[in-house]
């Protein structure tokens, strides 16, 4: 969709004042501006109201903010909240608040659909359309904090990129939001809170390292068996696990911090015991830990979650082998808001 007007969001505080001066206003209004655009998240200039009513109609006359809508919201019965978010192109993603005893959580998109085509996904099924903007990404945050607030009187503790799309394929728009949402002109939230979840793209992994980024690295893992891992993810033909443990001893060497393997257990694909000794194996290449995401299946079809059974002895081996392992069971699985639901669905 061609917009007439340019989005203020896309120009950074030195260029609103270029702009204030261009018209022969003050150029210090820029600040002010800028502060409602990111930090008051501003979704109408009327908003603005230390800035003058004329400079405001100015500014509606030349820019346009292009804020993210939550078009629709879905409550679950443990609390989770679903949001259809609609972009002003009219596209739409999904974004969850994942309540906790300690914690909100916010599960934000970085795409529109996704091309990686993982085969237990839902959003895989809708293709990748785009990439999100660093604001589309920021405007997700920030809607899951004020509904922090607004339903449960807490304030965000975390973010996690588990979303719609691959963060790392759209990764100078991700690391963007990120240094809005950690920064204090924005959010000022820690990095330390923040997760960006990947299938794993060793390339990027080597990037994120070299640009000495400060969030956490959780990788979608599933198998430490290439035979497996490449029956359910189709990205791992052409990322192998050994290119993928090369990167993360990279990352490691680098950044001296451990990763996070998210691993789902099926039933018939990967609950054989060879299947979780190949994990701890894996394990041991760089410090990690093992998050044993419970599934939810999005037909009757080839992906099932595996016996109780089988999640017993990923954990006994995995603990025997001084592994921390954590159990996470999905919220929000009736609203379709769980770990590989998400789909465009409300
Ligand atoms: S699991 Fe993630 S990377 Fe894989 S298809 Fe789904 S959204 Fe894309």
């Amino acid at each position: 969709m061609e917009q007439k007007l340019k989005d203020i969001r896309q120009l950074n505080v030195d260029q609103i004042a270029e702009y204030f001066e261009s018209i022969g206003d003050k150029a210090f209004r820029a600040k002010q501006v800028y502060e409602w655009l990111w930090k008051k998240s501003a979704k109408d200039f009327d908003q603005m109201t230390n800035i003058s009513l004329s400079t405001r109609e100015l500014l509606k006359k030349n820019f346009v903010i292009n804020h993210i809508a939550v078009d629709q919201m879905q409550r679950s019965d443990d609390g989770t909240i679903k949001n259809a978010v609609k972009l002003f192109d009219g596209m739409t993603v999904e974004s969850v608040l994942i309540p906790t005893d300690k914690r909100i959580t916010a599960c934000i998109s970085s795409q529109v659909g996704c091309s990686l085509d993982c085969h237990f996904c839902a959003t895989a099924r809708l293709k990748r359309m785009r990439n999100l903007k660093p604001d589309e990404i920021y405007d997700q945050v920030v809607a899951i904090k004020e509904q922090g607030e607004q339903f449960f009187n807490r304030p965000l503790t975390n973010i996690v990129f588990m979303g719609m799309g691959e963060p790392l394929l759209n990764y100078n728009n991700v690391i963007a939001a990120i240094d809005k949402i950690t920064g204090d002109k924005g959010l000022g939230m820690s990095s330390k809170r923040i997760t960006v979840s990947t299938v794993g793209i060793p390339k990027m992994i080597k990037k994120m390292a070299d640009d000495e980024v400060k969030f956490n690295l959780a990788v979608s893992l599933h198998s430490a068996i290439n035979e497996t891992r490449s029956s359910v993810m189709p990205i791992n033909d052409v990322n192998s696990l050994e290119d993928l443990a090369d990167s993360l001893k990279y990352w490691y060497e680098k950044t001296k911090r451990k990763v996070t393997y998210e691993y789902v257990v099926w039933s018939g694909i990967n609950d054989k015991k060879a299947d979780v000794e190949a994990l701890v194996k894996f394990c041991k290449i760089i410090p990690s830990k093992v998050n044993l995401i419970e599934y939810n299946p999005i037909d009757e079809g080839r992906f099932q979650q595996a016996e109780d059974s089988a999640i017993g002895l990923y954990v006994k081996l995995l603990e025997s082998n001084d592994i921390v392992v954590n159990v996470r069971r999905s919220r929000g699985k009736d609203i379709d808001a769980a770990c590989g639901q998400l789909a465009n669905k409300i």
